[in-house]
């Protein structure tokens, strides 16, 4: 059973990096039969904000992207707190008292030695006795995991194929505050083991973590943690960038919301970036079971992927034309039936651009005045005009029959007296729509030059 999960912290809305993360995490969980988990990672009780767990939430159903279900860290400290007393048995955990600056100092001191700036263990050298001293001055510690430099780190990427790390090269990863909250990774960690996630997917910014977290894994299963007792497959994926090259501030602060709300429909946002980034075509697929049969992490480049806002309205445009009725009628104007929309349809960039043409339909419509050679032509129309299940063809082959007229002499005045506009959707299927009585007003109304 393939188990994935979309793990964000509550500290802002998504946005289309995430978004992207969220899409690949149910892609594979959906193409294997698998399981999707939200889990919220709050532990930060300062940043996380219900209001964004909420929103997170909202913008994952608006994608389509529901779980399977649902965890919150900050309601697993209990698990936390047992996992930290195992790995303090173990030894796996040390304590430090370095304040911000003295670690910030001891950094520029190894750099302009010219070695790396990896933290120098200096905590994991005090006695108990130095420590009763440091916690009788006041001080109180955090909390360091101590990685083991005999035992080398490797894995298979998904993406990025086999990755070695040598962890005498990594600085031992402080996981608790000194008030006791804690940081991101080992948490993390221990849901992945306890909720026997298969398959870590996201951003290539986390490889480094990844590399921390395997041997968090290894120490959390020798204290007897996790489900399966097995290290998850991890995948990391190239970064998105925006069109100038690099990740710019805007797609940073694209959120789900900001492209609801610029008229993109989720269906564009998932079949780009189910694609971006990888050897398949970015097309305008509406299926999503077409996008979770191609999806393959072996598609997927290391290159970073490009967003372009310009492709996703391209994208949008040509999803919005397939929409079927039932997908959008909650969003359509009161009255607005199956007809509408689909002689509608393929006029709009955005859905809600549906309203205005079916203003034009309902009316009243306010035409420019017409010439004196438009006048009677348009008189003529409203006696010529009959109607039956193709009333336009009707009205043009008689309107050519009687005056000679073709092409936009013979159209346009008709287009402009009906609508108002000189270009729009397929008269002959918005003319059944404006109806017999009301296109027969229109018309004279245009003839008589009101
Ligand atoms: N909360 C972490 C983040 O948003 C989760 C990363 C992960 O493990 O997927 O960066």
């Amino acid at each position: 059973m393939i188990v994935t999960r979309f793990a964000p912290s509550p500290t802002g809305l998504l946005h289309v990096g995430n978004i992207r993360t969220a899409l690949h995490a149910w892609l594979l969980a959906r193409k294997h039969g698998g399981r999707f988990m939200l889990r919220i990672d709050d532990t930060d009780a300062e940043r996380s904000r219900e209001e964004y767990v909420d929103a997170i939430r909202a913008d994952l159903s608006w994608l389509g992207l529901e779980p399977d279900g649902e965890e919150r860290q900050s309601a697993r400290l209990a698990i936390y707190e047992d996992a930290f007393a195992r790995l303090r048995e173990a030894g796996r955990v040390y304590r430090c008292y370095e304040t911000a600056q003295e670690l910030d100092l001891k950094r520029k001191v190894l750099l302009g030695r010219g070695l790396p700036p990896i933290y120098d263990r200096a905590g994991l050298s005090l006695t108990e006795a130095d420590h009763a001293r440091l916690a009788a001055d006041g001080a109180v510690p955090h909390w360091r995991f101590l990685l083991d430099h005999a035992e080398t780190i490797e894995w298979i990427d998904g993406v990025r194929g086999p990755q070695h790390f040598d962890p005498a090269q990594l600085s031992d990863p402080v996981i608790r505050r000194a008030n006791g909250s804690w940081l991101y990774m080992l948490p993390s960690a221990i849901d992945d083991a306890e909720m026997a996630v298969t398959d870590v997917l996201r951003g290539e910014d986390h490889v480094s973590n990844t590399a921390v977290q395997i041997q968090m894994f290894t120490a959390l299963f020798a204290a007897g943690f996790g489900a399966t007792r097995t290290l998850p497959r991890f995948a990391h994926t190239a970064l998105l960038v925006g069109t100038e090259g690099k990740l710019s501030k805007r797609l940073g602060s694209l959120s789900a919301g900001a492209l609801r709300e610029a008229g993109i429909e989720p269906a564009a946002l998932v079949a780009l970036l189910a694609r971006l980034g990888t050897s398949l075509p970015v097309e305008p697929i509406a299926d999503r079971a077409r996008l979770i049969d191609t999806f393959d992490l072996a598609t997927f480049g290391r290159a970073p992927a490009r967003f372009d806002e310009a492709e996703l309205a391209r994208i949008n445009h040509a999803l919005v034309h397939q929409l079927p009725f039932a997908e959008v009628a909650g969003r359509l104007p009161h009255g607005m039936d199956e007809r509408g929309w689909l002689a509608i349809r393929p006029n709009l960039e955005k859905v809600e651009d549906a309203a205005d043409w079916w203003a034009i339909v309902t009316g009243p419509v306010d035409p420019a005045p017409f010439d004196a050679e438009d006048r009677p032509y348009l008189a003529e129309a409203t006696r010529l005009l009959k109607w039956s299940d193709d009333p336009w063809h009707t009205l043009t082959g008689a309107l050519r029959d009687a005056t000679g007229r073709k092409g936009k002499a013979l159209i346009l005045p008709l287009r402009r007296a009906l609508t108002g506009k000189d270009h729009g959707p397929d008269m002959a299927q918005l003319l059944p729509l404006i109806g017999e009585s009301e296109a027969r007003v229109r018309l004279s109304r245009a003839a008589a030059g009101d």
